[in-house]
C-alpha cells in the first residue's frame, strides 16, 4: 500500500514538473493566427518565427534615452535603460536584463550554439545572449531586435 502512494506522488509530480515547462503557462497565451492579427508582419517575423532584424544602427541600436523595454508582443516589461549599452554590433544590447522576465534556452538552428532570449510572458523570441559584454558589470551581451521591444520614456 505504502510503495503504491510514493509510486503515486512520483508519477503526479513528474505531471506537474511536465506542465510547468509547457509552453501553455505563458501568461499570454495566444493562437498563432491571433498573433498574427495583432503583430506587424516584421513583427512577427522575429517574435513568432524567430526572425532576426538587419543589422545597423537604425531602429533602437543608438537609442540612449532614460526609461524602460517593453516585449513588443505582450507589453512586459524586460529591460532598463540603465543596462543598455553600446556594443557595435549593430542591434540593440544590455548587459542585463529585469530579474525573472527572460527566459534562456539552448539555440542549435544555423549551424551555431548559442543561447536564445525570449520574453517570459509570452515566449516571444527576443534575440540571443553572448559572453563578450561589459566586463565591468555582468560580462554579457543580450542581443535584442529592435522589433522585439518598444521603449517607454521614464524619468526614473
Ligand atoms: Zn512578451
Amino acid at each position: 500500500m505504502k510503495k503504491s502512494i510514493i509510486v503515486l506522488l512520483i508519477l503526479f509530480n513528474f505531471t506537474l514538473n511536465a506542465q510547468n515547462n509547457s509552453k501553455t503557462d505563458l501568461k499570454v497565451s495566444k493562437t498563432e493566427e491571433e498573433w498574427k492579427k495583432i503583430l506587424t508582419e516584421q513583427q512577427y517575423y522575429v517574435l513568432r518565427e524567430k526572425g532576426t532584424d538587419r543589422p545597423g544602427d537604425h531602429g533602437l541600436t543608438k537609442h540612449f534615452e532614460k526609461g524602460a523595454y517593453f516585449c513588443a508582443a505582450c507589453d512586459a516589461q524586460l529591460f532598463k535603460s540603465d543596462s543598455k549599452y553600446e556594443s557595435h554590433c549593430g542591434w540593440p544590447s544590455f548587459d542585463d536584463a529585469i530579474e525573472g522576465t527572460v527566459n534562456l534556452t539552448p539555440d542549435r538552428s544555423h549551424g551555431m550554439i548559442r543561447t536564445e532570449v525570449t520574453c517570459n510572458s509570452c515566449g516571444g523570441h527576443l534575440g540571443h545572449i553572448f559572453d563578450d559584454g561589459p566586463k565591468d558589470t555582468t560580462g554579457k551581451r543580450y542581443c535584442v531586435n529592435t522589433t522585439s521591444i518598444k521603449f517607454k520614456k521614464s524619468d526614473k
